[in-house]
């Protein structure tokens, strides 16, 4: 063996392998392997923001640790890795950028400006991940703007069509005044916030008034009814009367409805259209009428009167200051709302009704849920997020977008009697907004003219395929062996997007789940705790962490972080850590290598305790890593190695058989051979244990050490030690500990008097306390004379005085310097 260089350059090393290994093809899944598994990896598309932080730093770290644990346990891994392009954040960004809006420039035009941002912020992406060590197939890459990627989402529309999956309808959906378009559920994020109540003065037919609590005096002219609790005391005689809606010229009728909370202001409500989800629902049951007071862009309509055409804020403003002249506000309060808005732009949503598509996907809901008893968790308590999300939803999902850079919906409209022109399977990837239907004539009326369909698809609608076009679907004939996915990793932010999507789509597509388990990672918190953030101070880029301490150190802090699915915060003490490891790690090998240089791999020789002792305890870590690998604890999996490598290889095996390494002449060359059978042994596997969490620096060691007598191209695909508790000796491991307690109480007490640890002890009397730890101490007693430089050493089986051995109170010793 040669001996390793004193240092090694961390960052230069793991570049030189991500280089290298890419060009092997290391990580090439083989699509017509027969003889391997196939395990697969449905890896999310990252969505291009030009920012890879910690946060998927952490979940790419787990995916990747999980990819090569199973690559060395002889699965064909596929790895893919897509991006996610489309969407508001790239329009929103284009726009503000350019100070345009969507609609100044024609749809190529805009296209075209915003997937210049695309192409940037892909690139920063993907040279963040490969910095990070993954082990993707990047010939699988595939990025959802493509016309290829198109064809697969709008054949999964054709079809989802044809299965009577989709609709197109007038419903009130979420709607981003803003971003001008439909926004779902999943897309709205509710914040607490301080806003006012405003107490108005309504005027019965009898002259009496009531009081009625709204925080949306500007709905006032969408008021289509008011509403009382039925079992409400204070209201029944108004029930059915009559009510004059202040600002109008309408009346409206005083009706009952279960979702009025009598504690909520005066108890009794205005019923919109629509300020909520519960008018929605009130509206619905009454078959109320429906009066539409805001616009697409967020302005009052001609339905409002004289407010027409002020901006929703405007028209509170003047609306309160006209009650206020009237004498019928009463007061407004401070009040604490939960207000729901644009997860993108933070503009309050309005719920409006506009004609769009839906996909039904509240009748999968008892689908969903028994899918996701059935498939494995990681943990298991997270399956509740899903299940819990879908029962809540009371809307189908809303698939159409009034957006721009986004998949094209399939479909035109007869222009003379309305049908609709589903595009066939030959058509696609089309853009109905640049292209007619390849048809003479409408099939129901013979028109030759259409109207293109210009809203377009949500992006989840893109993203929610993942799983199947991963294994090929819809161009391989074989791709259902490569589907349901083995693992879909999901954020918990996303469980409710992503993983619901997911698994709505293919249960209606394929009438099968997408994936057979769920590995879901927490959020990474800011170094203070707090989630992590631009604006906080507290946030962490990728580049700075890697230019810093390359990949191998962050990715044991992610893998140390925590249990899966809880949030961790980022530490730079942790990353230090792993970086003094991998230096700790450095110099083992480094010693190894220089009492090595004359070793030849050979058969077992006769082992001395010490030696059986590691090697047990090195089974007992494989067993340990392996179970917790399964279960993708990888917390319990760097910590055991990193302990066992810390403490038992370094501080204890290979300080006790140096005396045997340097001087065969005085121990024997026989002892010697095992220490470097052991060392050569134990060295090997701890690479195998760490390649799927430290990839680099294992691959360098692996290189320079033991490519030539193992034959593997690469740590990376050369097998997993199979664990084999057979060959665990727990007699070797508490005989060692106690011998190895013996050494390190003795290189205490020299520490303690000041001396030089190689200090020659004349005498060793050890009173072992009884002859069974007599005749332990005594297979070890070379070991311990060679390692503390004893002249002479006794073990007697007899309880005396001296100094006590930790955790061993009944052995003790007398040393005489
Ligand atoms: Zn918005
Ligand atoms: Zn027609």
């Amino acid at each position: 063996m040669k001996l390793l260089p004193k240092e090694c350059n961390f960052l230069e090393i793991e570049q030189k392998w991500q280089r290298e290994w890419e060009e092997m093809g290391v990580y090439r899944f083989e699509w017509n392997d027969e003889s391997r598994p196939v395990f697969t990896i449905d890896t999310p598309p990252p969505y291009p923001s030009g920012d890879f932080h910690m946060g998927n730093a952490l979940n790419h770290a787990y995916f990747d640790i999980l990819a090569r644990y199973k690559r060395m346990r002889g699965y064909n891994v596929l790895f893919p890795q897509g991006f996610d392009c489309h969407g508001l954040p790239t329009e929103v960004e284009t726009e503000e950028h350019y100070n345009i809006k969507k609609t100044d420039l024609t749809p190529e035009e805009f296209t075209k400006l915003c997937n210049q941002f695309v192409d940037k912020y892909i690139n920063i992406m993907r040279t963040a991940i490969k910095r990070l060590g993954c082990s993707i197939d990047w010939t699988t890459e595939y990025q959802t703007r493509n016309p290829d990627y198109w064809r697969k989402t709008q054949l999964s529309f054709i079809i989802l069509h044809k299965k009577g999956y989709l609709y197109q309808g007038n419903h009130p959906i979420n709607w981003c005044p803003r971003c001008e378009t439909a926004i779902a559920d999943a897309e709205v994020e509710h914040t607490p916030q301080q806003g006012q109540i405003h107490h108005i003065r309504f005027q019965l037919e009898n002259g009496h008034t009531v009081t009625i609590a709204t925080t949306r005096p500007e709905l006032l002219s969408a008021c289509v009814a008011v509403a009382v609790h039925p079992d409400d005391q204070r209201y029944g005689k108004y029930v059915g009367k009559n009510i004059q809606v202040p600002t109008t010229n309408r009346t409206v009728k005083i009706i009952t409805d279960d979702l009025v909370d009598p504690q909520f202001g005066t108890g009794i409500v205005m019923i919109c259209t629509y300020g909520d989800k519960a008018d929605v629902k009130c509206v619905k049951s009454r078959k109320l009428p429906v009066i539409m007071s805001i616009d697409e862009a967020g302005r009052m309509t001609k339905n409002t009167g004289k407010y027409a055409g002020m901006t929703v804020q405007e028209a509170k403003n003047a609306i309160l200051t006209d009650l206020k002249n009237e004498g019928l506000l009463e007061k407004s309060e401070p009040l604490q709302q939960e207000v729901g808005q644009c997860w993108r732009c933070h503009t309050p949503i309005e719920i409006l009704e506009r004609k769009q598509w839906f996909m039904k996907t509240r009748k999968l809901t008892p689908k969903v849920e028994k899918t996701a008893n059935e498939i494995t968790w990681y943990p298991d308590y997270m399956k509740a997020r899903l299940i819990d999300w879908a029962r809540s939803l009371d809307w189908d999902w809303v698939i159409s977008r009034q957006r721009v850079f986004a998949t094209p919906i399939p479909i035109w409209y007869c222009r003379k009697c309305g049908a609709i022109i589903l595009a066939e399977e030959e058509w696609i990837p089309i853009d109905p907004r640049n292209e007619p239907p390849k048809l003479d004539k409408c099939p129901k009326c013979g028109s030759k003219e259409f109207t293109p369909e210009t809203d377009v698809l949500d992006t989840w609608f893109d993203s929610s395929i993942t799983c199947s076009v991963h294994a090929g679907w819809p161009d391989r004939e074989d791709w259902q062996k490569r589907f349901p996915a083995d693992v879909h990793p999901s954020g918990t932010d996303i469980i409710r997007t992503w993983a619901y999507y997911l698994m709505v789509r293919n249960l209606a597509l394929f009438d099968e789940t997408p994936y057979n388990s769920c590995l879901i990672n927490g959020m990474v918190l800011g170094t203070d705790g707090r989630m992590m953030h631009k604006s906080l101070g507290n946030y962490v880029a990728t580049p700075e962490v890697f230019g810093k301490y390359g990949a191998d150190a962050p990715r044991q802090w992610a893998a140390a972080g925590g249990t899966t699915g809880s949030d961790i915060p980022f530490r730079w003490p942790d990353v230090e850590y792993g970086w003094r490891f991998q230096m700790k790690l450095w110099n083992a090998a480094r010693f190894a290598s220089l009492v090595l240089k004359d070793y030849t791999p050979q058969q077992e020789p006769q082992l001395q305790l010490l030696d059986r002792w590691l090697l047990s305890k090195l089974e007992r870590a494989t067993v340990i890593v392996t179970a917790a690998l399964e279960k993708c604890q990888f917390n319990t999996a760097i910590e055991e190695v990193r302990n066992l490598t810390w403490h038992q290889l370094c501080d204890e095996y290979i300080e006790a058989v140096k005396h045997r390494l340097y001087n065969p002449q005085t121990y024997g060359e026989e002892k010697r051979k095992a220490a470097q059978y052991t060392l050569y042994t134990a060295i090997y596997r701890i690479l195998q244990l760490l390649a799927p969490i430290t990839p680099h620096i294992t691959e360098e060691l692996h290189q320079r050490m033991y490519a030539e007598d193992k034959k593997d191209k690469s740590i990376h695909t050369a097998p997993w030690p199979e664990p084999d508790e057979a060959i665990i000796d727990e007699e070797a491991e508490k005989y060692g500990d106690l011998a190895i307690a013996v050494v390190g109480e003795i290189r205490r007490e020299k520490a303690e008097r000041n001396m030089p640890l190689n200090t020659q002890i004349k005498t060793l009397t050890i009173h072992a306390g009884s002859k069974k730890s007599a005749h332990i101490l005594n297979q070890a007693l070379e070991d311990i004379e060679g390692t503390c430089k004893i002249a002479e050493i006794t073990v007697l089986p007899t309880k005396d005085k001296g100094r006590e051995v930790r955790e061993y109170p009944n052995v003790r010793f007398i040393t005489e310097y």
